[in-house]
């Protein structure tokens, strides 16, 4: 399969060219040349089947073209060796729980994913070693860093602004050692991501050494987000849910886990309708309404992961229906909520059901509980654990929130970091010298 550009002035490359680069020469997005279809019959057992099993399925619809059927499968079961269950929450709502990978969030599953196919790819190549620059402010640092750790022929180096990121998150990508280095950047969130735009765009450093990104413009990351949803269908078949009227709210940023599922359904999981669940970020929302597409410099929320002033795989969306916003907007509704609204949900939703959401799951289950009619099924992706965000959720609810053992043992690890100023001699002078 061959991947175009979204900008649309640059050739098609292969699976690994688009992989190896992230982003298309024209700065557009990868899109897979053709969304080919499931067969219908795969939907009519596809209660009995694991998790692992719908993934591959989905995964060689898409890939088979480009991975040998046995490395596919080494993949998916090596990304997916967690459960994604979906748990009713009251009535005709479900949460899909995405955090119960190594960082618990969804990210997991691109950055898994990501991870083992550059992995795969470099070593058929035989070459030197992929070296992965990723600048983070908090949650795709430790997805990233997790998902690449002991992966061969993969060195990860992780740039995070000194004293910025909670100190769990820290945790998370400081103490694995192995192929994952920490960058303890002397400055703020921006000074990481442009010593990472600098890099890039160095020829000197380009002809030393081969370097990624591992962000969700990767196909790579996001195209496998789509298994879930795959997955989601599959327990409410197994539970014997009616399957016509499914809808499906997902809290979004970027728009790369919301894409994923659009693209799902292109390939024939029948949903019926999505939800965009926006914080005040909400320029999906507004473009929803005015058919005007506005970024504007984002705005601190307490689901600061959505924290989004111009989503990047908004071109994929625009690309997928053809531009028109009528298309778009027959299928995706959108809603925005304020922190007093995310606060107010996570809470009476604890207190009625005993069910404890996260900032940014409060986000996609307050949608349902003001959109879903009652005849329909409403899932939301619950993208990450409570105890990630744990002083917000501990300030909402009035009581302490249990850290997950996973995350625990993150915090009992040696911290060991590389300390950096914010200029960028000093970071080349570094990764030269490795
Ligand atoms: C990244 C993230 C999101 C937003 O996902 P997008 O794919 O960027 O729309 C939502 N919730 C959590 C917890 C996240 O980490």
């Amino acid at each position: 399969m061959q991947y175009y550009s979204t900008n649309g002035d640059s050739s098609k490359v292969s699976l690994q060219e688009a992989v190896v680069h992230g982003l298309a020469s024209d700065k557009g997005l990868f899109m897979p040349e053709v969304i080919p279809t499931i067969p219908k019959a795969f939907f009519n057992n596809i209660a009995e089947m694991s998790l692992q099993d719908i993934a591959y399925v989905v995964a060689n619809t898409l890939f088979g073209q480009d991975i040998d059927s046995k490395t596919l499968k080494n993949i998916v079961n090596e990304t997916l060796n967690f459960d994604i269950p979906l748990v009713n929450v009251e009535g005709n709502k479900y949460s899909l729980e995405l955090f119960h990978g190594p960082t618990l969030a969804f990210k997991d599953v691109g950055a898994r994913f990501m991870a083992r196919l550059l992995g795969h790819f470099n070593q058929r190549k035989g070459e030197d070693v992929v070296n992965v620059l990723v600048a983070t402010s908090g949650d795709t640092g430790s997805a990233v860093a997790n998902g690449f750790l002991n992966v061969p022929g993969v060195r990860v180096f992780v740039l995070y602004p000194k004293g910025k990121v909670s100190h769990i998150q820290e945790c998370q990508f400081t103490t694995l050692g192995a192929n994952i280095t920490a960058l303890e950047v002397n400055g703020t969130f921006d000074d990481c991501q442009a010593l990472v735009k600098s890099a890039f765009m160095d020829k000197e450093l380009n002809e030393k050494m081969q370097l990624t990104s591992a962000n969700s413009i990767n196909v790579a990351r996001f195209l496998p987000q789509m298994f879930y949803y795959f997955y989601a269908y599959a327990q409410l078949a197994k539970m014997g849910k009616p399957l016509d009227k499914i809808v499906v709210s997902v809290p979004s940023g970027n728009f790369g886990n919301i894409t994923a599922g659009l693209i799902g359904k292109k390939m024939g999981l029948p949903i019926k309708r999505f939800i965009a669940a926006n914080n005040k970020n909400d320029i999906f929302y507004q473009y929803l309404q005015t058919g005007e597409y506005s970024p504007r410099a984002s705005v601190q929320t307490i689901a600061n992961a959505m924290d989004v002033g111009a989503p990047s795989n908004f071109a994929r969306i625009l690309d997928l229906y053809k531009n028109s916003h009528e298309a778009i907007s027959a299928e995706i509704s959108g809603c925005t909520y304020d922190d007093n609204q995310i606060a107010e949900t996570l809470k009476e939703t604890y207190q009625k059901t005993g069910y404890l959401l996260d900032p940014h799951g409060a986000v996609g289950y307050r949608s349902l509980l003001e959109g879903l009619n009652d005849d329909e099924i409403g899932v939301f992706l619950e993208t990450a654990h409570p105890a990630k965000f744990k002083e917000t959720v501990e300030n909402i609810v009035g009581e302490k929130v249990a850290i997950p053992s996973k995350l625990a043992a993150f915090m009992k690890g040696q911290k060991s970091t590389v300390k950096m100023t914010s200029s960028f001699a000093s970071f080349k002078k570094y990764l030269m010298n490795i």
